[in-house]
């Protein structure tokens, strides 16, 4: 028996059954419905497990079925997503949501191509949902995989490659166990989140030792192979809470076609060369919302990682000195207690200014 049908047979016959036995609980994986695994797959993409499960409890609560999604409005969605990141996934399950109450009659699409013309839906998302809701033969590709599928066959290309994807997919489709296509996709990824882990794999107690060529070799973390990451960005922000007579606070949103669209935040943005940070904020409030600022006491300095750039953002208290705030670079302002700020969504970075604000 070639290698690649001793791996096939070995799933079936020693991984589908160590996962009926250690599969871990989750919210999603009772009272499975298309519409709890479509947002589970969608929040755990670049997320843990033990950060989505609040969140998907919560999403849940808030609304529990389609329908009622469909109804809320975009500020109420990105509220219950609020410091998940790539919020470009909540704006497009609420469009995709309100495409399926006007066009599928609010039932799920059950077909590969149908699902696939979702917002946001790329061909992972259409497997994972096509297999675990509706049981089609679509196998998944995911980090997990990717990882568990280069030991196994200690594949040497770098997977982040597009034609090493289009390998894997292949290795993974024909792995798949005609049928049970929801079973061998969650225990691939439950292998590969639990026992083949990127820096410390358990292979002793794993189900696949056995046909595992990394394992064989005695390295297995040097699969997958990765060239190394290049060097990300470091952008300077300044951020400005700007106050008025009444104690009030501006906060403005954020057009829907950018970063973090549809969020709200303390206005500023990105220092240019030979500005000092204080003129950076009152030229981008300038531009952002037409309004003369003076810059006053210094609040926090927010550090944040995005996934392609890193961020310091310096945050002065300010006033204005003329002019009338409108939204020029922007959604929407409004103005805002303290205790009221929270009314809205935003990003992590901005909610730890909202943190500081508060612990004044
Ligand atoms: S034997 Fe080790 S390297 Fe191979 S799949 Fe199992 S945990 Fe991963």
């Amino acid at each position: 028996m070639d290698h690649s049908a001793e791996i096939k047979k070995a799933v079936e016959s020693d991984l589908l059954p160590w996962f009926a036995e250690n599969r871990r609980s989750m919210p999603w994986r009772s009272n499975r419905t298309p519409y709890r695994v479509w947002i589970s797959e969608l929040m755990l993409q670049q997320t843990r497990v033990d950060q989505v499960i609040p969140y998907f409890n919560r999403f849940m609560k808030r609304f529990p079925s389609l329908k009622k999604l469909a109804e809320a409005s975009q500020e109420d969605v990105l509220k219950m997503w609020e410091g998940l990141g790539y919020y470009s996934r909540a704006r497009n399950l609420h469009k995709a949501a309100r495409i399926i109450v006007s066009d599928f009659n609010g039932r799920f699409p059950d077909t590969a191509d149908k699902i696939q013309k979702l917002p946001g839906i790329g061909s992972y998302t259409t497997a994972a949902i096509g297999s675990l809701a509706f049981n089609l033969d679509l196998a998944v590709l995911d980090g997990n995989v990717i990882r568990v599928l280069s030991r196994l066959l200690a594949y040497t290309k770098d997977p982040r490659s597009a034609a090493a994807k289009k390998e894997l997919q292949q290795w993974a489709n024909d792995l798949l166990v005609i049928g049970r296509a929801g079973d061998f996709n969650e225990s691939m990824m439950e292998l590969g989140a639990t026992v083949c882990l990127p820096k410390n794999p358990d292979c002793g107690q794993c189900p696949l030792a056995r046909v595992c060529t990394a394992n064989a070799s005695g390295r297995p973390t040097d699969y997958p192979v990765k060239a190394p990451k290049k060097k990300v960005p470091h952008i300077v922000v300044g951020a400005a809470v700007i106050t008025n007579s009444r104690g009030e606070i501006l906060i403005a949103q954020r057009r829907t076609e950018d970063m973090l669209g549809g969020l709200w935040e303390f206005p500023g943005g990105k220092q240019e060369n030979g500005e000092t940070i204080r003129q950076c904020i009152e030229r981008e409030i300038h531009e952002e919302l037409g309004v003369k600022i003076e810059t006053g006491d210094f609040l926090l300095t927010v550090n944040h990682a995005y996934s392609h750039f890193t961020m310091e953002m310096h945050t002065f208290f300010a006033k204005i000195k003329s002019g009338r705030p409108k939204p020029l670079e922007c959604q929407d302002f409004r103005w805002l207690k303290v205790k009221n700020l929270r009314d809205v969504p935003y990003s992590r970075a901005d909610l730890k200014i909202i943190d500081a604000l508060e612990t004044r």
